[in-house]
């Protein structure tokens, strides 16, 4: 079973810290075990025959299924199969586990099939991606992005030595390939990845060619240190029911002078190739599809648990829960609707890949970063105070006041036990340490929010709406609004 296999990959001596100590035996350390067993479960579907088809595909080069996130979408039905595929694996999670390779996976997949428009960028890429994306795809790598570089100075940019010399950069060149020092934050799921995917998110100057470049790393590299957060697992499921499986680890990346293969670089030293190479329509369109079908999972997970609180404690009857509880609805109604119809107005491009609509996707990942915090907001007023007012520990139920414990626990439709555990599942989403890391994740994950409106804006072809007006104001200084007027009146 590929999970089972996947697990056992990762004792390759890759360099973890966590708690000021060197990880040893990773998918046995209790920050990682939950969270990795969840990621088995979820290997396995591949090699399940009741949920192979769902998650995954027949590759018949190989005689094997491969995830979903490696197909490439050449009609209607493909892309609703990797649609599918990653509802799936979002709800068997809860939406909860963003980064569970699919994403970008699909980075992967959109820069293999856009690969003969990319060669234009790099002759070596069509070969070096075709590579790659067959030995991920039939290996079933875990592949996770390290985009952003480190928030030491934000004001400052390259022409600044003290970041430039921290921002992920080729000290050395060398028959074999690339030698990089510097640091990338944040990788999520960066413990327990294959590889890395590299690239910055900066716009940088054609003089910046040491830090233009666009890598796959893998996580066993010598001198690559993986430094993670504090770990939100929690041991007692029953407690703590999220942080137990689903804390997927954030962290930064240090790189002590780590060589990185030729064949591992797609692209090095010219700023603008990355940049375009960073803005490919094919390429963003496929691996954020995969965010925004993501998002839906978890926000009719937060409805479903505010839905089950209100009925729990006699709240939903009341008119204000009833309106808090439906604008939790239009939530999920409106960023389906925009998955639908970013799939509905797919087009083709040159290569023949159905490419989802960038725009609907874009203003749905924007969206997102106010529909979760108001989603969490929303679930704290209809469970009020009663999220504190919960035992420390389920085991009370079964201790010396365990009668007390059933009869002042007790809800109005459910059983004190069961009321318990709901709640406690309701504040591992607003108020764990877990709960907290999704706001800012839900925030944060697509890039700045206050940059991501700003560039829709930018992008928008906006003589569509502005020409109206100005021919209005055209035929109101030839008294036209005065004629308007006059029809109407
Ligand atoms: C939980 C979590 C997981 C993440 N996982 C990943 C991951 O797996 N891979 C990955 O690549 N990234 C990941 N990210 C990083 C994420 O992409 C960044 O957090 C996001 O792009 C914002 O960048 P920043 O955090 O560096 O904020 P900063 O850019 O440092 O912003 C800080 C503040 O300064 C303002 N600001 C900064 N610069 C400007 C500017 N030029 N113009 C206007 N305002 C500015 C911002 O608006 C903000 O208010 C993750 C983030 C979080 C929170």
């Amino acid at each position: 079973m590929r999970g089972e296999a996947f697990l056992k990959s990762l004792n390759d001596g890759r360099s973890v810290w966590l708690d000021g100590k060197k990880v040893e035996r990773l998918p046995e350390h209790p920050a990682f075990q939950g969270t990795l067993q969840t990621i088995k479960t979820l290997f396995n579907m591949l090699d399940h025959p009741d949920t192979q088809e769902e998650v995954g595909y027949y590759v018949p080069e190989t005689g094997r299924y491969a995830h979903a996130s490696f197909l490439v979408p050449r009609s209607p039905e493909q892309l609703a199969k990797r649609s599918r595929a990653f509802a799936r694996w979002s709800s068997e999670t809860c939406g909860m586990m963003s980064r569970l390779s699919d994403y970008a996976r699909s980075i992967v997949t959109g820069w293999y099939a856009a690969r003969e428009e990319l060669s234009g960028l790099d002759p070596e890429f069509a070969r070096k991606i075709t590579a790659y994306y067959e030995k991920a795809r039939d290996r079933d790598l875990f592949l996770t992005t390290a985009i952003i570089d480190p928030q030491i100075d934000r004001s400052k940019n390259l022409d600044d030595a003290r970041i430039a010399e921290r921002f992920l950069h080729v000290v050395r060149e060398t028959e074999d390939g690339i030698v990089l020092r510097g640091a990338k934050m944040i990788a999520t799921g960066a413990p327990y990845t294959h590889d890395f995917v590299l690239f910055s998110f900066l716009k940088f100057k054609d003089e910046d060619r040491k830090h233009a470049h666009v890598l796959i790393v893998p996580a066993c590299s010598q001198g690559l240190h993986i430094v993670c957060r504090e770990s939100f697992a929690a041991r007692q499921e029953l407690n703590h029911p999220l942080s137990a499986k689903y804390d997927e680890m954030d962290a930064v990346l240090f790189f002590d002078d780590v060589l990185v293969p030729w064949e591992r670089v797609l692209l090095y030293g010219d700023a603008q190739k990355v940049l375009a190479l960073r803005g490919n329509r094919t390429v963003n369109s496929l691996a954020f599809h995969q965010n925004v079908v993501r998002f839906v999972a978890k926000l009719e997970f937060v409805a479903g648990v505010a839905f089950a609180v209100a009925e729990a404690i006699g709240a939903s009857g009341f008119l204000h829960v009833q309106e808090k509880l439906g604008e939790l609805l239009t939530q999920i109604d409106v960023i389906k609707a925009l998955v639908i119809a970013s799939e509905t107005q797919a087009r083709y491009d040159d290569a023949g890949v159905l490419v989802p609509d960038l725009n609907y996707i874009e203003t749905a990942r924007c969206i997102g970063t106010r529909f979760y915090p108001r989603a969490i907001e929303i679930l704290q007023q209809v469970g009020a105070g009663g999220f504190v007012q919960v035992p420390s520990s389920v085991e009370d139920f079964y201790g010396p006041i365990s009668e007390l414990m059933h009869r002042y626990f007790e809800g109005a439709t459910v059983s004190a036990e069961k009321k318990v555990q709901l709640y406690k599942l309701a504040w591992d989403l607003i108020g764990s340490p877990l709960g907290s890391r999704h706001q800012l994740y839900e925030r944060f994950y697509a890039g700045d929010p206050v940059r991501g409106y700003a560039n829709l804006y930018n992008s928008f072809p906006k003589e569509k709406l502005t020409e109206p007006i100005w021919s209005l104001l055209k035929e109101t200084s030839k008294g036209g609004l005065t004629k308007i007027g006059q029809q109407r009146g």
